[in-house]
């Protein structure tokens, strides 16, 4: 990577980090999960509010290193409207990317590529991918909801 894109991305990371998006917590959201990465000390909880399929809104708020913040702000800007489907393959293709294990993939990513220098710090792959662990915690949750038994009465 040249330096002259190192410095682009870490100007995304400090500008999410410094200015995160979507950091509110979300009265009306569908579901919501709880991330947490002892190892850094971030903590992070994510709300989803979901319309079928579509991931209509989504927010977060918590505390932690800047890699964490500004994976889960460029994370709520990259998922926001669209479908389940298409955010847990983000997800997969994002973990491929800090994981080191498909970097061919950050081309189809936009502005979450910024965080694929991540690959090369391995402690720093839980930061990165904290957000992501959460939003597929929530949208698990909600299957649970839904498929709980409903009351007749
Ligand atoms: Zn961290």
């Amino acid at each position: 990577m040249s330096a002259e894109l190192d410095e682009l991305y870490q100007s995304i990371i400090l500008d999410h980090n410094r200015r995160p998006r979507n950091f509110h917590a979300m009265d009306d959201a569908s579901t919501h999960a709880e991330g947490k990465n002892p190892l850094c000390g971030d903590q992070l909880t994510i709300w989803l509010k979901l319309d079928g399929d579509i991931i209509s809104d989504v927010s977060f708020q918590g505390s932690g290193c800047a890699i964490s913040k500004a994976s889960a702000s460029l994370m709520t800007a990259a998922i926001k409207g669209k479908s389940r489907a298409e955010a847990e393959e983000m997800f997969s293709k994002f973990h491929g990317v800090v994981t080191g294990a498909h970097p061919e993939d950050a081309e189809t990513l936009g502005s979450l590529k910024a965080l694929s220098g991540v690959s090369r710090f391995p402690l720093r792959v839980k930061c990165a991918s904290l957000a992501w662990h959460a939003m597929h915690a929530a949208l698990l949750r909600n299957d649970a909801v839904d498929a709980a038994p409903v009351s007749t009465e």
